[in-house]
């Protein structure tokens, strides 16, 4: 295989005019996912034999095995009820806009009947974002905890419960100033236990890691980083503003609750903040990539790499929820946007002249 980068106009769209006119019908859209799940051709997900044919009811036959198998059998978009076209357009407006798109908007643009099948299909491309594998983070890392959920600032002490979630948060920071890529995980409390294991999860060990005064940082060099503490207290007593310690989990704090405010309107269950990181997180991390399409190019392909998300998966949670989504209902899938030209239905009859004393 050679090594070119995809492309915008060859590998994936380069704009909604471009979306559209490469993917007018579910085929072509399938076609689409054919081509990202096996880029060398069929090979069988059972026997992992490489070659098969099409067969009449548009699934491959594996010539070693002879079991069958669909494009999307075994991704996310197995046994899926909502068109292939429509999904595309799903995935288009979550890589598109600069803070992606709640479920409601969805829900309204492209006829989903049900607000939580709009909910579901954003919450099973949240799922697929984690790449397996992906490298942590290196070099100078800031790394604090906040409280999500609530109006109050997390400020240590006062540890409130309910919808607030405490949240761990590292970022990576340039000299002489920038941030590189960040990382955040819900956490069950400030312990050493916790702390230590949110870092050597998300931090490559040999990183400079700076954090507040707080003691539950304690003990991370044994874990083969260097600790750098910078005390409130101390900045304090210098006049310093004990808020810019940690510049870049400050600023990367701050966009993430504005952004769950603002696009979300803060209505994120305790339950699902997790996927909601991630989302921001991805976009984040990708905040510098001019070209729009090649994030839908990697979500489509995280997407066929990425076992089925059931409903009951997104739903599963041992606590009570304040809102419950309900299952779907039959009435919850959209029409397909694979449909025939209308000609110009508009024609039909004359135009109705809006009258505004405006
Ligand atoms: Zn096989």
């Amino acid at each position: 295989m050679d090594e070119r980068w995809p492309r915008a106009g060859e590998d994936y769209p380069g704009s909604v005019g471009e979306l559209r006119s490469w993917f007018p019908t579910d085929a072509d859209c399938l076609d689409y996912l054919d081509w990202l799940r096996w880029p060398d051709g069929f090979v069988c997900p059972g026997c992992g034999h490489a070659g098969g044919w099409w067969v009449a009811d548009g699934r491959y036959k594996c010539a070693g095995c002879g079991s069958r198998t669909s494009v999307t059998a075994g991704t996310l978009f197995d046994r899926r009820r909502t068109p292939l076209t429509v999904w595309f357009e799903v995935v288009w407006a979550f890589v598109s806009g600069k803070d992606g798109i709640s479920a409601l908007s969805l829900q309204r643009t492209l006829e989903i009947g049900s607000y939580v099948t709009a909910w579901a299909m954003l919450h099973r491309l949240r799922a697929v974002l984690v790449r397996p594998g992906r490298g942590r983070l290196t070099g100078t890392v800031e790394v604090d905890e906040t409280y999500i959920g609530g109006e109050e600032p997390g400020l240590r002490g006062g540890r409130a419960r309910g919808k607030k979630v405490l949240v761990c948060i590292a970022i990576e920071v340039f000299e002489p100033r920038g941030f590189g890529r960040c990382r955040m995980q819900t956490v069950t409390d400030a312990s050493a236990q916790s702390l230590h294991a949110f870092i050597t999860d998300h931090v490559e060990p040999g990183a400079h890691v700076i954090t507040d005064g707080w003691t539950g940082y304690q003990g991370i060099e044994r874990l083969g980083y260097t600790l750098e503490r910078r005390s409130q207290r101390a900045a304090k007593a210098l006049g310093e503003d004990p808020g810019k310690l940690l510049p870049g989990v400050h600023r990367v704090a701050a966009l993430v609750k504005r952004w769950l405010l603002g696009t979300h309107q803060s209505s994120v269950d305790p339950a699902h903040l997790q996927s909601y990181l991630n989302e921001f997180v991805f976009r984040f991390n990708r905040r510098r990539s001019r070209a729009r399409g090649m994030l839908f190019y990697g979500v489509l392909q995280l997407a066929v790499g990425h076992e089925p998300v059931r409903y009951r998966q997104l739903v599963a949670d041992p606590k009570p929820k304040r809102v419950s989504p309900r299952p779907p209902t039959r009435r919850g899938h959209p029409p397909s946007l694979d449909r025939p030209l209308a000609d110009r239905p508009w024609r039909a009859i004359p135009s109705t002249p809006v009258r505004s004393d405006e």
